[in-house]
């Protein structure tokens, strides 16, 4: 089976063959990063003309690359939320088209459960598992018992990690998106140089929390600045850097001990970070579950990883009608 994955939630155009659910055969993501990079963050009119002008070349090239035409496809998965929802509205759009003018079915995935099944693109799933999902919009861990099932154990009450590390870069003048800079700066620095705080919340809680630690770290530059002294950046990133993994990676392992998990997955923008990886793996190791985690290249937007979570729903027959919208707070389970 090929499924066309298309994803347009955000700042990347991007269409992808996958076979099966399992197999890439092509992904091409065509970034605005560039654009937005000048206002410091991503401006929705602006991301959504971008995709319109984008998205037919993108998909041509996508079916190029796997060395497929339309009429080898067999459904078409789209991400229908949760995003900006003029971007959303392109996939959306170009999706409907495609389904109706080839007569194949409509599948609308969730942003994040495409995020998750990244990680299906790189080994088989074993249930029940735990996702650690940290990206741009969302941190929360999720327990999935089987395919397509999706209980959020905790999530961020204010800040998503992405987020906290995109402000967090822009405090220290670090060019947007800043969560590869911080990471690259926290390698040369030390994370005990700067005391910050780490929000575990009461006792039990899977809930994470970060405008707490982004507020110190503001305080941190802001009275130093004010007492005329230097703080060397490459500290104030690791030290940051510190804070954040810890936090995500006890209370992953706190939750994969209470509920039982077989594997543990990290998803989301926030996966490619070097810090949260390795800490994660260690710990993983020291409990002996097995980790997935996907390779940087599907680590953030990419509709490879949308084509990997709407097989699952072409699997169970579950299609959705040409009236299908852009859902911009679409819940997860
Ligand atoms: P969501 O998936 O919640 O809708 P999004 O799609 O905008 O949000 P992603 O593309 O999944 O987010 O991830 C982008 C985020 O990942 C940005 O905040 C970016 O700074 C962060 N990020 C990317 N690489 C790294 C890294 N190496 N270290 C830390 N953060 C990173
Ligand atoms: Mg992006
Ligand atoms: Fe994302």
């Amino acid at each position: 089976v090929f499924i066309l994955g298309i994803e347009t939630s955000c700042d990347e155009t991007s269409a992808s063959v996958v076979q099966d659910g399992r197999i890439v055969l092509s992904n091409v993501i065509a970034s605005q990063a560039d654009i937005h990079k000048r206002f410091g963050g991503v401006v929705p009119e602006v991301a959504s003309r971008r995709h319109v002008e984008n998205i037919t070349l993108t998909i041509e090239e996508a079916l190029r690359e796997a060395g497929k035409t339309l009429s080898d496809i067999q459904a078409i998965a789209v991400t229908y939320g949760p995003g900006l929802v003029g971007a959303l509205l392109v996939g959306v759009a170009a999706a409907k088209a495609i389904s109706y003018a080839r007569g194949i079915p409509l599948i609308g995935v969730h942003h994040i459960a495409g995020h998750i099944y990244a990680n299906r693109l790189v080994t088989e799933l074993e249930f029940p598992l735990i996702a650690l999902v940290v990206s741009g919009g969302h941190t929360e861990l999720v327990w999935m018992k089987e395919h397509g099932h999706y209980e959020i154990l905790g999530e961020t009450r204010d800040d998503a990690a992405g987020e906290a590390y995109d402000k967090v870069a822009r405090a220290l003048q670090l060019p947007y998106p800043g969560g590869p800079h911080i990471d690259r700066l926290a390698h040369e620095g030390t994370a005990a140089a700067i005391p910050l705080p780490r929000a575990w919340l009461e006792p039990g809680s899977y809930d994470f929390s970060f405008s707490g630690l982004k507020s110190a770290v503001l305080n941190t530059l802001h009275n130093a600045s004010q007492r005329g002294e230097t703080i060397n950046p490459a500290d104030v990133a690791a030290s940051f850097q510190d804070s954040v993994t810890e936090v995500l990676v006890e209370k992953t392992t706190r939750a994969v001990k209470e509920f039982g998990a077989q594997q543990v997955l990290l998803a989301g923008g926030v996966a490619a970070n070097r810090g949260l990886r390795e800490r994660l793996a260690k710990r993983c190791q020291e409990e002996g579950i097995p980790l997935v985690i996907p390779p940087l290249s599907l680590c953030t937007d990419n509709a490879a990883m949308i084509a990997a979570a709407g097989y699952i729903s072409y699997q169970k027959g579950k299609f959705a009608s040409l009236d299908l919208n852009g859902v911009p707070g679409l819940p997860l389970s």
